[in-house]
């Protein structure tokens, strides 16, 4: 309430300086050189792409297994979309798949830190140095998660970020962030988010609408001192669950690396039995959600791509057999228990 009022008493309802504040908060969070806040996460990625040079006809790599606007940015920003397979295990980019999908046309690539696990960068970013790719970290669903050590967002030539209320840092609206180390990038996406302006009325390029509002920054600024905690959190509840379900032929749980400090967005179990399982435990009184059930290469919106089922196989397994499990920062012991209780349940009998 105090970060409401500070923000309405200030009068400056979009942009000023909670949000500069805010930036220069999350780019320290993310151990990256600077930040630049926007109006979503979308915006995030769209400016992301036309900041880094996407012209028509250039081809980005991303993965099908996600949500839209990984990809919907890509074509928004004039490019084309290039989908490849994930890791069967891990869902994230196949870098093999990646390797052979690189093409004269090629200009980056879009890693996903799909529900909270980092993609594998190291092989990434060695293709990309190699062929002089840009890479973009799809983070909208990883704030604070690390990879070998780093957070995940600062390693890419630039992290998005997504403050979309579900989020692990969630604002009470829309809001999106890019992170990264090159000023000049950083500043073109500053015009892009504010038509264009450099000053009052003075246009260099033209640009969008796609400011953070100081509310949100106001409020993010207080949510991001627990996020840490909250991920801490995330990780025990995940913890509560593995020592719970254990892993068999007909279950599989999350992927757990050495290299990866996971986030948990989301607790991902898949099984062949998907369909019944869900039935089973919504009647049980549990909801559940399907992140994504059906892959993007096979929605109408990329029909025009003429990719077909068969084409990316592992996305295709990934997309029919996906569960996410209830996963929050203020679930209980007893919450888990009868998660966990239900999902055994279903199986034994
Ligand atoms: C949420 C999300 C986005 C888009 O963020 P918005 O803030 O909703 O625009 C992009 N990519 C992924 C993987 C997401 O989960």
């Amino acid at each position: 309430m105090n970060a409401f009022r500070r923000a309405l008493r200030s009068g400056q309802f979009v942009g000023g300086p909670e949000v500069s504040n805010f930036e220069s908060e999350f780019a320290s969070y993310c151990e990256s050189g600077s930040c630049v806040a926007v109006n979503s996460g979308t915006d995030a990625l769209r400016f992301a792409y036309l900041a880094l040079g996407l012209k028509p006809g250039d081809e980005v790599i991303t993965v099908a297994h996600t949500f839209i606007a990984t990809a919907e940015a890509i074509s928004q920003a004039g490019g084309k979309i290039k989908f490849v397979d994930v890791e069967e295990r891990v869902m994230t980019m196949d870098p093999a798949a990646a390797r052979a999908a690189i093409g004269p046309r090629t200009v980056g690539m879009v890693p996903v830190h799909l529900y909270g696990h980092p993609a594998d960068l190291d092989p990434i970013l060695a293709m990309a140095a190699n062929h002089g790719l840009w890479v973009v970290e799809d983070a909208a669903q990883a704030h604070g998660a690390r990879y070998k050590n780093r957070r995940v967002g600062s390693l890419g030539t630039l992290g998005c970020f997504s403050f979309y209320p579900g989020k692990n840092l969630g604002s009470l609206g829309e809001g999106g962030a890019v992170v990264g180390s090159d000023e000049a990038v950083l500043n073109t996406i500053k015009l892009l988010r504010e038509h264009g302006q450099s000053s009052k009325y003075v246009h260099e390029i033209e640009g969008y609408n796609g400011r953070m509002h100081a509310i949100q920054a106001a409020f993010l600024r207080i949510k991001l001192r627990y996020l840490d905690a909250w991920n801490a959190a995330r990780r025990r509840v995940a913890g509560l669950y593995r020592a719970a379900l254990s892993e068999f032929g007909e279950l599989i749980l999350p992927p757990e690396s050495r290299d990866a400090e996971d986030v948990y967005h989301l607790f991902v179990i898949r099984t062949a039995a998907r369909d019944a399982l869900r039935d089973h435990l919504t009647a049980s009184g549990i909801g559940t959600g399907l992140h994504y059930p059906r892959p993007l290469h096979l929605q109408r919106a990329y029909a025009n791509l003429g990719l077909s089922v068969g084409n990316l196989p592992a996305t295709e397994r990934a997309a029919a057999t996906c569960l996410s499990l209830p996963i929050f920062p203020e679930m209980t012991d007893v919450h888990v228990g009868q998660v966990a209780d239900a999902v055994r349940s279903f199986f034994k009998g």
